[in-house]
């Protein structure tokens, strides 16, 4: 899924850095300049999170803050509370607030580990590579970061307060904690598709009551739907058709941009078939995620028998998307069938 900001302003300040000052690399996995970098950009992370996590408390047995870090996390959130001027909601148990920033930290620790292992060659240990486990210490310790890591704050406890002060009255942190926007919660929850009827039959009727937009309430002869936003769009046909970069394409080409960075997967509801769009020249069919009662699809929708949803069926879909297989199940499909290399895609 995207990266979140981060990891990205890290990435710049760590590749910039060696040309401002002169590394002093000694084999762990992050030469000194990085680690600075690395603690303050992991320290802005933490606030970040602890702005804008909504976790409500539930009222579990953890009310009291007793150990070390969570009784720290909860001296750094009321800071913030204060020089918030109150705007943050109040919270009381360390323990939600760890348990947030933790879950809400894991990402950034792994792609920063991943980040450092390219950049300065130190292997992984064996323990982050194995899976099922959370690895949080097994990361702190490669990333050269304490297990407690609200210690950070504590390290240079002036300049952190001036800092975090400073990002608390910053314009959008205040609009943000205000409501006058919006904002990215952390821990952030992974993206899905759309949630789909189990009964066929219900998206038929609401592509039967769709009608073209711009060819005023005509009905449209290829309704089909984003799987990623649930727009209906009015497929192939001329009436729909825009302009992009100079060359005509229609509706899902276009809305593949605007809502896929051009990446797009659709339900073409008259045929019951999934369409995968890659780029203006680059498509596929794939089979869709509804069965009849003998566990076969209906492609073309010859048979008319009732259709039900398989989840095992879209959860492979939804993984093709989570893994960016999108484009790469295209080429499969357009070596394994040479017709699909001719087909005018980006008019769909
Ligand atoms: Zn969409
Ligand atoms: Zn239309």
């Amino acid at each position: 899924m995207e990266t979140c900001s981060a990891v990205k302003g890290k990435v710049g300040l760590v590749l910039a850095f060696p040309a401002l000052q002169c590394q002093d690399f000694s084999g762990i996995s992050l030469g000194t300049g990085d680690l600075h970098i690395f603690h303050l950009v992991t320290m802005a992370h933490i606030i970040q999170i602890l702005l804008t996590s909504c976790t409500e408390e539930n009222g579990m047995d953890q009310e009291n803050a007793s150990g070390e870090e969570e009784l720290a996390v909860l001296a750094l959130y009321k800071t913030l509370h204060q020089y918030t001027g109150s705007a943050l909601k109040e919270m009381h148990s360390g323990w939600h607030l760890l348990r947030n920033v933790r879950a809400g930290i894991m990402p950034f620790l792994r792609c920063s580990a991943l980040f450092f292992h390219y950049l300065n060659g130190v292997p992984s240990p064996p323990e982050i590579q194995a899976s099922g486990t959370s690895h949080f210490e097994h990361l702190c310790n490669y990333l050269s970061l304490p297990n407690n890591f609200i210690c950070l704050f504590q390290e240079n406890k002036e300049i952190m307060k001036l800092l975090i002060e400073s990002w608390c009255h910053n314009i959008e942190v205040k609009r943000y904690l205000e409501g006058e926007r919006d904002a990215i919660s952390y821990p952030r929850e992974s993206n899905k598709l759309i949630d789909l009827p189990e009964d066929y039959s219900n998206l038929i009727n609401q592509a039967s009551n769709f009608s073209c937009p711009k060819s005023g309430g005509d009905k449209s002869r290829a309704p089909t739907l984003c799987l990623v936003c649930g727009t209906l769009l009015c497929s192939q046909s001329y009436c729909c058709q825009t302009e992009l970069e100079g060359e005509d394409v229609g509706a899902c080409t276009a809305h593949t941009y605007s809502c896929g960075s051009g990446v797009g997967i659709f339900l073409r509801v008259r045929e019951c078939q999934v369409l995968f769009l890659a780029g203006k020249t680059k498509g596929c069919f794939y089979s869709p995620p509804y069965l009849d009662d003998y566990g076969e699809t209906d492609q073309g929708l010859r048979r008319g028998n009732p259709l039900h949803l398989c989840r095992e069926r879209f959860k492979k879909i939804q993984k093709l998307w989570h893994q960016h297989s999108i484009t790469e199940e295209i080429g499969h499909a357009q070596e394994a069938n040479q017709t699909l290399v001719g087909i005018d895609w980006q008019h769909l």
